[in-house]
C-alpha cells in the first residue's frame, strides 16, 4: 500500500517561509504526502500540489469560541483535512479523549480528512500503560474511510528519542486489531530512521515535525517511504 508521509509544522513558518519551502520542495512518485502548517499559512499552501491540513479544527460550525476555526472555513479555503488530538493539543491546551472525538466527527462530517493523534507519556509506558491508554484514546476515534491515526509516543516527539521499529510495530499492530485504518508513525522521525521504522508492516507511514520544516529533509523520508512502498 501507498505509505502516506505527512509534515507538521507546528507553529513554524509564516506565508512568505511556506512559499519558500514549496520552491524547494519535490516529493517522489510513489508517496502520498500531506503538509499541516499554521493557520495563518495555509491559503499560501493551498495553492501548492500536495493536500494541505490544519493543525486543529472545532467542532461547532460557528459561534463564540474565540481563537478557533471550523471545519466549514478550512473547506471554504480549500484545506483537505486537520490533525486532531496531537499531544501537544492535549498537553498544553487541556484536549481531552472527548474533545478529539468531537473535533475529529465535525472535520468528516465536513468533508475533510482528519489525522487522529494517539501516544502514551513516558511515565504512562513506564508504569505498563501504554497498552490500557491506546485501547481508551483509540476507542473514541470514529471509523471513517478519510481517517488515519498517528502513533506518536509523546516521549518521542521532538525529543530525538525514537521507538524502536518493534515498539512501532506492537502499537501499530495494536491500533490496527481495534481500528481498521492507516496508521502512521510519529516522534522525531529523520531521515537517517525513517526507512527501518518505515519497512515495519504495520507501519503505513509517518507523521513528521521538525524534520518537515527543511524541504530537503522531508523530501528525503518521503524517498524513503516511496522506495518501500
Ligand atoms: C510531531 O510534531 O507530530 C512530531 C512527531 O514531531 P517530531 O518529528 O519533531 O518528533
Amino acid at each position: 500500500m501507498t505509505k502516506l508521509i505527512a509534515g507538521n509544522w507546528k507553529m513554524f513558518k509564516g506565508p512568505a517561509e511556506t512559499l519558500a519551502f514549496f520552491d524547494g520542495f519535490e516529493a517522489p512518485d510513489g508517496v502520498d504526502v500531506v503538509l499541516c502548517p499554521p493557520f495563518v499559512s495555509l491559503e499560501a499552501a493551498v495553492g501548492e500540489e500536495w493536500p494541505i491540513y490544519a493543525q486543529s479544527v472545532h467542532w461547532a460550525a460557528d459561534g463564540a469560541f474565540t481563537g478557533e476555526i471550523s471545519a466549514q472555513m478550512l473547506v471554504e479555503i480549500g484545506v483537505a483535512g486537520a490533525l486532531v488530538g496531537h499531544s501537544e493539543r492535549r498537553q498544553l491546551f487541556g484536549e481531552t479523549d472527548d474533545t478529539v472525538r468531537r473535533r475529529a466527527e465535525a472535520a468528516l462530517e465536513a468533508g475533510l480528512g482528519v489525522i487522529a493523534c494517539v501516544g502514551e507519556t513516558e511515565t504512562e509506558r513506564e508504569a505498563g500503560e501504554t497498552e490500557a491508554v491506546l485501547r481508551r484514546q483509540v476507542a473514541v476515534i470514529p471509523k471513517h474511510e478519510r481517517l488515519v491515526i498517528a502513533y506518536e509516543p509523546v516521549w518521542a516527539i521532538g525529543t530525538g528519542k525514537t521507538a524502536t521499529p518493534q515498539m512501532a510495530q506492537d502499537a501499530h499492530a495494536l491500533i490496527k486489531s481495534l481500528h481498521e485504518t492507516r496508521v502512521l508513525y510519529g516522534g522525531s522521525v529523520k531521515p537517517d530512521n525513517a526507512a527501518e521504522l518505515l519497512s515495519q508492516p504495520a507501519v503505513d507511514g509517518a507523521l513528521v515535525g521538525g524534520a518537515s520544516l527543511d524541504p530537503d529533509s522531508f523530501a528525503a523520508i518521503c524517498r524513503a517511504a516511496a522506495s518501500l512502498s
